[in-house]
């Protein structure tokens, strides 16, 4: 069921006590999933769920994802990973991407998380902790194809393969890489990062190896290798920027009219008044504002829908309202508006706060109330 066929009832009812009400459809994210394990042809597919998932809620979304035959989680932090253990069985492989801090390698290693080693001094810390356990622990290598964020320095890999033995105590089961253009397939920076990764992977123990996030796996077979690690594409965000967007919608999420007015003309609108009323107009206040992060970027650039019908934000985002121009729209007290979904794309929306869907999807915070449905198939979706 698409947002904008919920009927006005559906719109009124339960939930009047939050802003507003954020939908995350479990079935769309578990179809994405296997849309992108088709995309990936062959490589396996792991679920990028750090953030608490993107700011879906991590406690649902990683079950859908597990129940879609996922096996492989990546999070950012150790504190996620060990929130994620209590909720995956024990045989779900999780990485943490941000790596060790050090002195927290015991604390890994006991719930059987796998930290994505950064640097050599992760490593060394990592391989005396299985050293002194007197077995080889598990773990990621990351090395820097060019990104310049996190990872092996090239300098770093020659030391370490001329080095082996610095390598006791760890298990190196995945060796990895991030694209830093991945989103612009024609950048020059994809091809460069390709052959540094499989240069800099030549010369580290033999492992799965992964390079593709969302955008990656649609850069062509040779950026797929053994694991893709896809985050946004699952969420319904277009893998890449400007090109139609082949994943279904996952999230919903409507916004709450708590007031309507007749302005005249003249009349100022919001902080700063930013806007002036040229006629006479009719406003309604919707409670979500940039605490809800509904960005102060989308101040008079943004809109909510209904049923199809556009309405304009007027004015600067509040922290806790936004104002639209309501027309005529059969509105009372009380009603839904879109703010994602039906007509209104996390990719809209997320330009017309001059943003990425990352941004807009991670900053909705924990103020709505939050609904998961699972629709079954894929509704007026062509
Ligand atoms: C966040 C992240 C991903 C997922 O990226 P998407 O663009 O959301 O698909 C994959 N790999 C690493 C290292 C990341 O930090």
């Amino acid at each position: 069921m698409n947002a904008a066929s919920h009927s006005h009832a559906e719109r009124v009812g339960p939930g009047a006590a939050t802003g507003g009400v954020l939908r995350v459809d479990l079935g769309a994210l578990a179809r994405n999933y296997r849309r992108l394990v088709a995309q990936a042809a062959g490589a396996a597919v792991a679920g990028v769920v750090k953030a608490d998932a993107y700011g879906l809620g991590m406690d649902a979304v990683a079950p859908a994802l597990l129940d879609a035959g996922c096996r492989t989680f990546f999070v950012a932090h150790l504190g996620e990973a060990l929130s994620l253990r209590t909720i995956l069985p024990g045989d779900a492989e999780i990485f943490v991407l941000n790596g060790l801090v050090p002195g927290d390698e015991r604390l890994c290693a006991e719930a059987a998380i796998r930290p994505v080693l950064n640097s050599l001094a992760q490593l060394d810390a990592w391989g005396a902790l299985g050293r002194s356990l007197g077995r080889a622990l598990p773990a990621a290598i990351q090395v820097d194809s060019g990104m310049s964020r996190l990872g092996l320095a090239p300098d770093d890999v020659a030391a370490l393969a001329d080095d082996p033995a610095r390598l006791c105590g760890v298990e190196t089961v995945l060796v990895m890489s991030h694209l830093a253009c991945a989103d612009e397939p024609d950048h020059p920076a994809n091809a460069a990062q390709l052959s540094a990764f499989e240069a800099l992977a030549a010369r580290l123990p033999q492992a799965r190896r992964s390079l593709a996030n969302s955008a990656g796996l649609f850069l062509g077979e040779r950026f797929r290798f053994d694991l893709a690690r896809p985050g946004i594409a699952l969420y319904g965000g277009a893998p890449t920027a400007g090109r139609p967007n082949p994943m279904e919608p996952v999230v919903g999420l409507d916004a709450r009219v708590i007031q309507l007015r007749e302005v005249p003309a003249g009349a100022g609108i919001g902080y700063g008044f930013t806007v002036v009323a040229e006629r006479a107009m009719r406003l309604a206040t919707l409670s979500v504002g940039y605490a809800d992060g509904w960005l102060r970027s989308a101040s008079n650039r943004g809109a909510a829908f209904l049923e199809g019908r556009r309405l304009p934000i007027v004015g600067r985002v509040s922290m806790d309202s936004v104002i639209v121009d309501a027309g005529d729209a059969p509105l009372r007290a009380g009603d839904l508006v879109e703010l994602i979904g039906g007509d209104a794309t996390l990719d809209s929306a997320a330009a017309a706060a001059g943003t990425i869907p990352y941004e807009i999807l991670t900053a909705l915070g924990s103020r709505y109330e939050r609904r998961f449905v699972s629709t079954t198939n894929l509704g007026d979706r062509p």
